[in-house]
């Protein structure tokens, strides 16, 4: 799995999340197979929007269906990261719903701005090829990831999955008393 975006697309990536400081932004990327066509932005509707983003349902189906009559599908969700690095965080490994989109992130952390794309299939996070340039013929980014980058990206899926057992357990009711003969 891979995607290829364009330089005019990446600056537009850019621009969205620098604009939206200090909150999150985000959005979903239209296009055709692997090749991103259309970067739209779209509201973050967290309560919390500084750490967190929440793209609304309704906004989303609207986008896609937008976008299906230009001949466009859902390629990538998008959202950006004022202060930490572009790796999925535990909250996003939880709330991903998409597994056979590419989750992109885009990081302000750091002057230069980086820009990285993820699989997130129920807790299971793998890195998807991200191609920027103008041509097929593109200039590969290397996105090999650092130990730090990977060691990170398990612990966050490990916190996921406990989060989730964490939970699941306290749904469940409670035992039934036990009765004395
Ligand atoms: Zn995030």
């Amino acid at each position: 799995m891979q995607l290829w975006l364009k330089h005019e697309h990446f600056s537009t990536l850019i621009a969205h999340a620098q604009q939206a400081l200090p909150q999150e932004a985000c959005g979903v990327l239209l296009g055709v197979g692997d090749e991103v066509r259309e970067v739209i932005a779209l509201k973050n509707a967290s309560p919390t929007p500084k750490t967190h983003y929440i793209i609304e349902p309704q906004r989303l189906i609207h986008a896609i269906i937008d976008g299906q009559k230009r001949g466009l599908g859902l390629v990538g969700l998008y959202h950006s990261h004022p202060s930490a690095r572009p790796i999925p965080s535990t909250t996003d490994i939880m709330e991903a719903q998409y597994p056979d989109t590419p989750y992109v992130i885009i990081s302000l952390k750091q002057a230069k701005p980086k820009i990285a794309a993820w699989h997130i299939h129920y807790g299971t996070v793998t890195p998807v090829a991200l191609y920027i340039g103008d041509t097929r013929e593109r200039d590969a980014i290397d996105e090999k990831l650092s130990r730090a980058q990977k060691i990170a990206i398990i612990l966050a899926a490990l916190v996921a999955v406990l989060l989730v057992l964490v939970i699941s357990f306290s749904l469940l009711p409670p035992p039934p008393p036990l009765t004395m003969p």
